[in-house]
């Protein structure tokens, strides 16, 4: 696309909103101002190619279409069977994997779809067959109430929330923990790192139905060999959960053993974090699961969104492309960079680096916790997310960590030189920040001091760092 088509698109996109609510439209100009200002650290986040955002702001928006392709339960669905259809195979064909459903409309929802689609086919309840072989009449309130104690009982064991597990791998806040009886694995607490023979002991031990695999907060690659192993030494299913890590496996850097996809029953994700398409989710899987996880739409999801089905297949289009796995390959070397540089500085890191796209900092050597360091680093322009490290003392809400991530800052062009000179804006940051006091003079882990003047020159650098990598340079708003 020419820089005018881009600029063209987005500006006549905005004029037609300013038309109809101008602050709508403000808002969305004053988001690319921020994003261009701010140097993003947030291991989950990305920047979307024009192509990608652009694909999703049509008619497609308008669109019901439950069911599957070629199998709507609504009329009028041919177009949608296009792109849907266009997604799946840039999937299956990127991934590698047999089957791939598009249609989940977050990570969260991938995970619930695979939970459905498990217990669908795990769960041994002569009500679940009869339901789904469309005997509904037939089953009486106690089969009824079997099949809700059956399908609620089950076990699963995946990684904890303090190592960098995601709550939809079995914790209390969130749906799954509720639905299932959890068990976690950590991590050796002098490395940080999986220990799997304790994953095994514990397999054995909890003999759970679903071993989940996947992280949020983890730097370092998983052996998904070694995790399929235990799983089938217990007879549990195993799913990973590659939401964060995606783009790497898309791009190749994740090969063999640390390819999830042929070591996998079943394989989440997300599609906005480091494979750079929208916000969405999606499942891969062999063809015993395909129709369980097909039903995911009307059984767990609602109607799919069309217009982010489109957009994806765009983003899959591009990540398959050869000079995706260039980026990708990017995002770790700017990541172990980052690493390197602040380990050279003084900084304690979790698992003491990354072989993947993020770094987990714990803030405790620099006497903060988590959410004053995340305060600090944002008055100085540099925008990341407090994490707990593992057996963190201080919780998930103050946290010791501060977790940072290169996917975002790898789209905009910076490499390994502005890491090293973005490991000296954050320990600069870091070590002249000190806990502040609450109102009544105690000690706060929220309160922190920072000398304005240190915000402001750090801010100042960052922006100059930015500078040489304008963020969607051919999109010029006027
Ligand atoms: N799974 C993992 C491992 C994640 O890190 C996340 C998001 O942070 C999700 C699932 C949920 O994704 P979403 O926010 O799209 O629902």
């Amino acid at each position: 696309m020419s820089r005018n088509a881009e600029s063209t698109a987005f500006r006549s996109a905005l004029e037609v909103v300013r038309g109809v609510e101008p602050r709508v439209a403000d808002a969305i100009a004053a988001e690319l101002a921020d994003q261009r200002e701010s140097l993003k650290l947030i291991a989950s986040e990305n920047y979307a190619s024009p192509a990608t955002l652009l694909a999703m702001g049509n008619w497609f928006s308008d669109k019901y279409a439950e069911g599957t392709v070629g199998r709507r339960f609504y009329a009028g669905c041919q177009n949608v069977d296009t792109v849907e259809a266009l997604a799946a195979e840039h999937a299956r064909e990127l991934f590698g994997a047999s089957h791939a459903y598009v249609q989940p409309h977050s990570g969260i929802d991938a995970n619930l779809v695979a939970f459905w689609a498990v217990l669908a086919d795990r769960v041994e309840s002569p009500a679940l067959r009869k339901a789904q072989a469309r005997q509904v009449n037939d089953l009486t309130e106690a089969d009824w109430f079997a099949l809700r104690r059956e399908l609620g009982n089950q076990r699963m064991l995946g990684m904890s929330l303090d190592a960098g597990g995601h709550l939809t791998h079995g914790f209390r806040p969130n749906i799954s923990g509720k639905m299932f009886d959890q068990r976690s694995y950590g991590t050796d607490p002098a490395t940080g790192l999986i220990d799997y023979d304790r994953v095994a002991e514990a397999a054995r031990e909890f003999k759970p139905l679903i071993l989940v695999a996947g992280y949020s907060a983890y730097p370092r690659k998983v052996n998904f060999r070694i995790m399929r192993e235990i799983a089938d030494s217990v007879g549990a299913t195993f799913m990973v959960d590659m939401a964060h890590f995606a783009g790497l496996v898309a791009g190749k850097v994740f090969t063999g053993d640390f390819d999830p996809v042929p070591h996998a029953h079943i394989v989440t994700t997300t599609t906005h974090k480091s494979l750079r398409g929208p916000r969405g989710g999606m499942v891969l899987c062999g063809p015993e699961l395909a129709d369980q996880v097909d039903r995911g739409c009307p059984m767990v999801l609602g109607g799919p969104l069309p217009h982010v089905m489109a957009a994806k297949a765009v983003a899959l289009a591009e990540a398959r492309r050869p000079d995706f796995a260039d980026y990708a390959q990017r995002i770790v070397y700017n990541a172990q960079a980052l690493a390197d540089g602040l380990l050279r500085r003084g900084a304690t890191l979790v698992t003491g680096g990354t072989d993947n796209h993020l770094v987990l900092i714990d803030v405790s050597g620099y006497g903060l916790t988590g959410r004053q360091a995340e305060q600090a680093l944002l008055d100085s322009g540099i925008v990341t997310n407090r994490n707990s490290v593992p057996q963190d003392p201080n919780g998930a809400w103050y946290t010791s960590g501060i977790r940072i991530g290169t996917p975002a800052l790898t789209t905009r062009g910076l490499g390994t030189a502005e890491m090293d000179a973005t490991a000296e804006l954050i320990h600069t940051v870091l070590s002249q920040t000190t806990p502040g006091t609450g109102p009544d003079g105690a000690p706060s882990k929220a309160k922190y001091v920072l000398d304005p003047a240190v915000a402001e020159s750090v801010g100042k650098q960052a922006a100059d760092l930015l500078t040489p990598f304008p963020l969607y340079p051919a999109v010029d708003l006027g």
